[in-house]
């Protein structure tokens, strides 16, 4: 006969009487709409490298071509290195032959009565190498780091904010990038921390938290919507590069002038859904490697 102490029996569940009538939400979580991605299922931002089990894909590459995603985002993600190269590539052909061809006609519509007159081009003459931090470094991180970054299976309501600001900045003149460098930079980085200071605080400022949850709740039920809005604030954005004479013919050939760029977005962002925010980097950044050779060719036949 042993005299072992007895196994301690499991806590009794609380008794209805004893539960709070409503849990007090406590200071330092943030409430979670959707459960957080499994581990396995989608690395984070800063894993460059999927493990070998998510490399798989049993879809096809055209498939990820799909331009559904944009309109109901599932958010299924191919790892496959082979799958993202191929796809990089076509995209960054169509991607370029649609900003060249849809800027072509936006120049015709442009060129058309006095329509024109209402978009004189800011012009900013940089040299080469502000010219090339902007088109391969700026332009690929920063905008999307601005409109591309929050596009997510889990809504990031505040961090819309930065790319709302750039569209707002294209739209009134506000000091841009491409103008201004340095002042329109710095403004950018001051957008993208006030954003991601606002989405850090929301996990401990009641009132913040209140926000992000009602916006984000609103945001899964409308999931094309975020990627819209920021596939229009991008396209916005470029309206930096003209200095507008407002009009209502203005605001009616807006649409067409900015045509160029909603292709861009909407592209980056079937890119963004189905391969990860660093491949619409690198789908940015190629895009804008091609633009600043011609710009070198042209540059160098204007020499001769
Ligand atoms: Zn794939």
């Amino acid at each position: 006969m042993t005299n072992d102490p007895p196994a301690p029996q499991p806590a009794a569940p609380p008794s209805i009487q004893q539960m709070p009538e409503r849990a007090l939400p406590k200071r330092r979580t943030r409430p979670r709409p959707v459960p957080a991605p499994a581990p396995d299922g989608q690395p984070r931002m800063w894993e460059l490298m999927p493990t070998t089990a998510n490399r798989q894909c049993d879809s096809s590459a055209w498939r990820h071509l799909n331009p559904v995603v944009l309109v109901r985002p599932d958010w299924k993600r191919c790892h496959s290195p082979r799958h993202i190269a191929q796809c990089l590539l076509i995209f960054a052909a169509l991607d370029f032959g649609g900003v060249v061809a849809l800027g072509i006609f936006a120049e015709v519509v442009l060129a058309i009565g006095d329509v024109g007159s209402r978009f004189a081009a800011t012009t900013i003459d940089p040299s080469w190498l502000v010219w090339t931090l902007l088109l391969l470094v700026y332009a690929p991180l920063g905008e999307e780091a601005m409109c591309r970054w929050p596009i997510a299976q889990r809504p990031r309501a505040f961090l819309l904010l930065p790319g709302v600001y750039i569209a707002v900045a294209g739209i009134t003149g506000f000091p841009d990038a491409a103008q201004y460098l340095g002042a329109g930079i710095l403004l950018d980085a001051v957008a993208i921390a006030v954003g991601l200071g606002l989405h850090l605080l929301s996990g401990r400022v009641r009132v913040l938290a209140a926000i992000d949850q009602r916006v984000d709740r609103w945001l899964l039920r409308w999931p094309a919507v975020p990627v819209w809005l920021m596939i229009s604030c991008f396209a916005l954005a470029h309206l930096a590069r003209y200095e507008i004479d407002w009009s209502v013919t203005a605001i009616l050939v807006i649409p067409v002038v900015v045509l160029p760029w909603l292709w861009f977005g909407a592209l980056a962002s079937i890119v963004r859904i189905r391969f990860g925010w660093w491949s619409a980097v690198m789908l940015h950044a190629a895009v804008n490697l091609v633009v600043l050779l011609i710009d070198v060719v042209f540059g160098l036949l204007a020499l001769l």
